[in-house]
């Protein structure tokens, strides 16, 4: 049994309203530790330790910085058996993906290190040989940050990574489900030299959090990962605070799989993506579009290769789909399920919780789903695949880009006019041709429409975190 503590300047503290919160492994239903919830005080003393972080970390060089995240990276790749082991307790995934996660999370620290080295102001010759502009970088200041529960530890070190990168100082608010995440990965930064006053973890009532962070004068930016309903809040919550906001919110991807195709293989291959996670990735494969003719191969290949998935405990090496990751989960998947069914949908494998121990649900594949059922609007989060059968492109294409969703799109064509056609049409801030891509800390991934603004990763992954100052000599 663990008690998962606030962070707050390099000191663990119980928060102040002595409420403690149950965590459980996803797995066996059994408690594993409590999570203690943070008192405004508690609120107030880390963001008091926070400004002082800023003044502190923006005053390191920005070459020092990099050297410091960059070994928080290889801390987080010494330490990733432990760290994966408690990420699997906590979230459930399979222990191979958890130590995957640790090793990703490493990378985005190495990455924003790396950015961090080139941080640089420009100059600018003026209009007149008396004039010099310079436009100068400074970090955008104190950082919130909320995180969630799916990938706890690499969707927190992107925002980590960015915000430290850029020389701001950090206040995370994880999911309470899976505290000890985060915990590790801020110690991993601790250890590396990071001032104990630029990062604090809190945790308590998520809605009590951010509505007394959000508008805080010592709170300079919001940053959310997590479902499109709270992204709202928080953005207008920020929006009449006048703080600017990255949202990486949810997904409902399509899967546009063409007829010039080999149905079998992209079937196996897609088996593999939909279920990861046991689905719950805000880009998973979610709206499977398969063209008429290879649209009943494409099925039966997909409900063999779906059943052939060994679902159980994460800490098991032959699991390749654990639980989902909470009871909550469980019930939002069970109801979208039956939604279906009782619509008229066929369960051609699954389609219901596997024991009563722990959050499994078994791979599931729904076929001849209604227009009308709820899984086609909203985001399943979960292992359920509802496929769909076309023949004409417009109107598959209309259906695809008919929701407010826009993060990710995957299309499986060789055909090279098709492809061109497709991918200049679907309206998605991802796109995969002929592959399902995952987030890499090189690339900038971002949602259109109501999957969020900004962008996290990439070449700009510092760009969230800073502010400019056009500076005029004369
Ligand atoms: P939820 O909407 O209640 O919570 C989503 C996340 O936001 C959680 O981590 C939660 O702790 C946090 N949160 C909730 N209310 C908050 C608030 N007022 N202030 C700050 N943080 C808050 O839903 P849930 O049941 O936890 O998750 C299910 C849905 O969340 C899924 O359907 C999916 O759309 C979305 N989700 C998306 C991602 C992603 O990677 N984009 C990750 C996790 C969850």
């Amino acid at each position: 049994m663990t008690d998962f503590k606030l962070l707050i300047d390099g000191e663990e503290k119980t928060g102040s309203t002595g409420v403690w919160e149950d965590v459980f492994d996803p797995a066996s239903g059994q408690v594993i530790g409590r999570v203690t919830h943070a008192g405004t005080d508690d609120l107030d003393r880390a963001m008091e330790a926070a400004l002082r972080g800023l003044a502190e970390w923006s005053r390191v060089t920005p070459w020092d910085r990099g050297a410091i995240l960059k070994a928080s990276a290889d801390i987080l790749r010494q330490r990733k058996e432990v760290l994966g082991r408690e990420l699997t307790r906590e979230q459930g995934k399979p222990l191979r993906d958890a130590i995957g996660e640790v090793d990703r999370s490493a990378d985005f620290m190495e990455w924003g290190g790396e950015q961090a080295r080139r941080v640089c102001d420009q100059a600018l010759i003026g209009r007149d040989r008396n004039n010099r502009i310079v436009v100068e970088t400074h970090p955008i200041g104190v950082v919130a940050a909320f995180t969630p529960w799916n990938f706890p530890m690499a969707l927190a070190a992107k925002k980590f990574a960015g915000a430290l990168g850029a020389g701001c100082s950090i206040i995370c608010k994880p999911s309470e489900e899976t505290p000890a995440s985060v915990l590790g990965l801020v110690r991993a930064l601790l250890d590396a030299g990071v001032p104990p006053a630029a990062v604090g973890v809190v945790f308590g009532v998520p809605a009590e959090v951010s509505s007394y962070l959000i508008p805080a004068r010592q709170i300079s930016k919001i940053t959310f990962t997590g479902s499109i309903p709270v992204g709202k809040m928080l953005a207008a919550e920020a929006g009449r605070a006048m703080k600017p906001v990255t949202m990486e919110l949810g997904g409902h991807a399509p899967v546009i799989v063409c007829k010039d195709t080999d149905p079998a293989a992209i079937a196996d291959f897609l088996v593999a993506k939909k279920f990861a996670n046991a689905g719950q990735i805000c880009l998973s494969p979610t709206r499977f579009f398969v063209e008429e003719p290879i649209y009943e191969t494409f099925v039966e290949r997909f409900v063999a290769c779906a059943e052939q998935i060994r679902v159980g405990d994460g800490t098991n090496p032959e699991t390749q789909m654990g639980p989902l990751a909470n009871a909550r989960r469980l019930e939002a998947i069970s109801g979208l399920v039956e939604d279906a069914r009782n619509r008229g949908a066929k369960v051609l494998t699954g389609g219901q919780r596997i024991g009563n121990i722990g959050n499994f649900y078994a791979p599931t594949v729904l076929t001849e789903v209604p227009a009308d059922a709820r899984i086609l609007k909203e985001e399943p989060f979960g292992p359920v695949a509802p496929i769909l059968r076309f023949d004409d492109e417009e109107d598959m294409l209309r259906e695809a880009n008919g929701l407010e969703y826009g993060l990710s799109a995957y299309l499986f064509t060789n055909d090279a006019r098709r492809q061109r056609r497709l991918s200049d049409a679907l309206q998605v801030g991802t796109l995969g041709i002929n592959d399902v891509p995952t987030h890499l800390p090189e690339v900038p991934l971002g949602g259109w429409k109501e999957s969020g603004y900004g962008t996290e990763g990439g070449q700009s992954i510092l760009d969230p975190y800073q502010k400019t100052k056009f500076v005029s000599h004369r």
